[in-house]
């Protein structure tokens, strides 16, 4: 059984649906693939029939495969994954095999079923005659065990495919979703809390290369709160990708409002500002949208009617909120899963809560913010604001 080849098959989601850009986007799959491999060893990536294959090329990355499949989960484009034995294309060798296999991989199932799939015509069984003689040769190796077709506990493939024949028992879920940076690219407004950058995850899911746009506020807000961002981004590059985080101080801003304007209208005019900076920082990267983790009713500030005078200060770019209909326990979910859960709850202020209104208007309205913020130099402000912006350029692994 040591002399079996292992391979990761990695099942191909929505891409296989993609018409004339499936191959580019095939493409960036690749890419994302033996980036992530790197860290697990040596693996060729090869692409064919909705399928992609993972092999190690030498014994240690035949040793870490299973590492190697768990970076591979993590990959967006990939519907899910297996590891799987490949074995030659010949009826004997296969009977031989799948008897111990599943003695070696099972743990306490006691009822299986075969799944044959016969992908090469050509082979002399179809893909029924194929189960049933796989099924009896499981069946005499694994005396306790019995054969359900409608309710396994283990379910054994046996794929017979161009090449050879793949067999494997258990189906990782891959992490969904449209290949790394196909969608185009877009800016994240990343706070330092727990709905920006679960916001940023889902939408990179969807293929969008993140852009990230932080908000300070020194002095009143700390070098430890800035940490902890640039320690969030880097826990997203672990799904995203490569993520370049810019910071922006709005420190003047926040002064000149405070100063100027009416108490209840601060956050609604700061949020405008941000939007601001946030749409020319999009121009300034070449990304085509902005991403924000508002979600409906959360705070003053994402009312229907704070979104809308928040909206009217972006002028041609449109403004992604994808947990606009979501509650926090499942914004909360997504932001467990990806490990940035525990970071974002360390207590460390953000620029929204400084100066922060007692009573902020849940209901502004559009005329009167205007009024309000003619008493500010809003293009020197903002120009201002924006010369301060710093790159730190994200890297995975770094
Ligand atoms: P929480 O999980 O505490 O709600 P949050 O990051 O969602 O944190 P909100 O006050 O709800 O904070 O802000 C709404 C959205 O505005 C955020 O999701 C984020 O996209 C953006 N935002 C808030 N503060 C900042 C900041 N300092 N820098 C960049 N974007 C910010
Ligand atoms: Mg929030």
């Amino acid at each position: 059984m040591e002399q079996t080849n292992k391979v990761i098959l990695l099942k191909l989601g929505e891409v296989v649906l993609k018409g004339l850009n499936r191959k580019n986007f095939e493409k960036m799959l690749i890419d994302d693939v033996k980036r992530r491999l790197k860290k697990c060893g040596n693996y060729s990536v090869l692409s064919s029939q909705s399928t992609m294959y993972v092999s190690p090329l030498d014994s240690d990355s035949k040793d870490a495969i299973d590492d190697a499949a768990k970076e591979c989960a993590k990959v967006f484009g990939v519907a899910s994954l297996c590891v799987a034995a490949e074995i030659e294309k010949d009826l004997d060798k296969i009977l031989a095999f799948i008897g111990n296999y599943v003695r070696s991989v099972r743990k306490d199932e006691k009822t299986f079923k075969v799944v044959g799939k016969r992908s090469d015509k050509t082979f002399p069984l179809t893909s029924p005659e194929l189960s049933a003689l796989c099924g009896a040769k499981i069946l005499s190796a694994n005396h306790d065990m019995k054969v359900d077709v409608s309710n396994p506990d283990m379910t054994v493939y046996v794929e017979v495919r161009d090449y050879a024949v793949y067999i494997h028992a258990s189906k990782i879920h891959g992490a969904g979703g449209m290949p790394a940076g196909s969608a185009g690219k877009a800016v994240l407004l990343l706070s330092g809390g727990i709905d920006s950058p679960a916001a940023g995850y889902v939408c990179a899911k969807r293929g969008v290369m993140i852009e990230a746009l932080h908000f300070d506020s020194f002095p009143y807000t700390s070098e430890r709160a800035r940490m902890k961002v640039i320690e969030l981004a880097e826990k997203m590059c672990d799904y995203c990708g490569n993520i370049s985080l810019n910071i922006i101080s709005l420190t003047e801003i926040q002064e000149s409002i405070k100063k100027v304007c009416k108490e209840d209208y601060f956050t609604v005019i700061l949020r405008r500002f941000m939007m601001r900076l946030a749409e020319m920082a999009a121009k300034n990267s070449g990304a085509k949208a902005i991403i924000t983790g508002e979600s409906l009713g959360q705070v003053a500030s994402q009312t229907m009617s704070a979104l809308a005078v928040t909206n009217n200060a972006v002028s041609d770019i449109p403004v992604f909120r994808p947990f606009i209909a979501m509650d926090k326990e499942e914004i909360v979910n997504i932001a467990r899963k990806i490990g940035t859960f525990d970071i974002s709850i360390q207590p460390y202020e953000d620029c929204c809560t400084v100066f922060t209104p007692k009573h902020p208007a849940t209901s502004p309205i559009l005329e009167k913010v205007l009024f309000e913020e003619q008493k500010l130099d809003v293009k020197g402000l903002t120009e201002r604001a924006f010369a301060t912006m710093e790159k730190i350029n994200l890297n995975p692994g770094n």
